[in-house]
């Protein structure tokens, strides 16, 4: 705005200037032909000088005022234009400031929006991260509380068989030998003790007992059967106190029950199998020895 009203007032000036010099121009060219139209006087170099010190004349007397009188009505109907120039300057200025504060304003608020967004995010993910972590807390103090009952459980099921297993090796217990006594058939007699209760089993101080052995002998006879694979042991509370059921697995086969076999003295044995044309499945001489053999039992 403010270049824009020096190049005005630049302008004015200018044009001033050169109304001036046209008119001094126009003034000095007449007032020349004047001269040359009229008797010549002796040229005193004075005079011309004189002259030429004072080019006014009558017209430019005359033009002179004018200008001025327009230039004063000129420069008061700026002076009473700028009043209103200013006041539209003010007011564009104060819109544009009003527009610059709108948008800070916007920017601000925006700005404390994102912020209470992420900061509500955070919270989220705080919140979030403090339950799972005391969800994790709580499953890991169950854990810890299960596995110690269970513990406390296993440490109240001990049994004697139980250290026994844990002090002897595989050939300690699988190579377990009573004084002065047949293991194959004290082996057998056990097992067969054992049948005689079928799938109930029966309590391993019970059989003991009847067969006069200590506990100690007793418990590493009945890991011996296990390993043997002849029977099962199951741990059960009985009269308060943590016990062994031993149950039958596999009845032993003794050499005296087979003497008999028709097997040892078939004449087709070599022809014969399971899945073949001769075999004991469809074999009448051993089905008949076993039908014997339980009618004697
Ligand atoms: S099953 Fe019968 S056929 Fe086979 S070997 Fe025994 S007796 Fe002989």
């Amino acid at each position: 705005m403010g270049n824009d009203k020096n190049v005005g007032v630049k302008k004015e000036k200018g044009i001033r200037k050169l109304t001036d010099r046209i008119s001094f121009w126009k003034a000095k060219s007449q007032a020349d032909e004047e001269e040359r139209h009229s008797p010549k006087p002796k040229p005193k170099l004075k005079k011309i000088k004189d002259k030429t010190k004072q080019p006014k004349n009558k017209k430019f007397q005359v033009i002179e005022p004018q200008r001025k009188a327009n230039e004063a009505k000129k420069k008061e109907a700026r002076i009473k234009v700028e009043p209103q120039r200013k006041a539209k300057e003010a007011k564009i200025e104060a819109q544009r400031k009003a527009k610059e504060a709108k948008i800070v304003a916007q920017r601000k608020a925006k700005k404390a929006k994102i912020v209470a967004q992420r900061k509500a995010k955070e919270a989220k993910k705080k919140e979030a991260r403090i339950k799972v972590e005391a969800q994790r807390k709580a499953k890991e103090e169950a854990k810890k509380k299960e596995e110690e009952a269970k513990k406390k459980e296993e440490e109240a099921k001990r049994t004697y068989e139980d250290e026994l297993e844990e002090q002897l090796s595989e050939e300690e217990i699988t190579g377990f030998q009573l004084e002065k006594t047949d293991m194959d058939k004290m082996c057998n007699r056990v097992c067969e003790m054992i049948a005689g209760y079928e799938n109930e089993g029966t309590l391993q101080s019970e059989l003991w007992k009847k067969l006069k052995l200590s506990s100690r002998d007793g418990s590493r006879l009945a890991l011996k059967l296990e390993r043997m694979g002849m029977i099962t042991r199951e741990k059960i509370l009985e009269k308060q106190r943590w016990t062994y059921k031993l149950i039958i697995k596999k009845i032993p086969i003794s050499t005296k029950s087979i003497e008999g076999a028709p097997c040892l003295t078939c004449p087709v044995q070599s022809k014969c199998s399971i899945d073949g044309e001769i075999s004991p499945k469809t074999c009448q001489w051993i089905e008949d020895w076993v039908l014997i053999e339980l009618k004697n039992k």
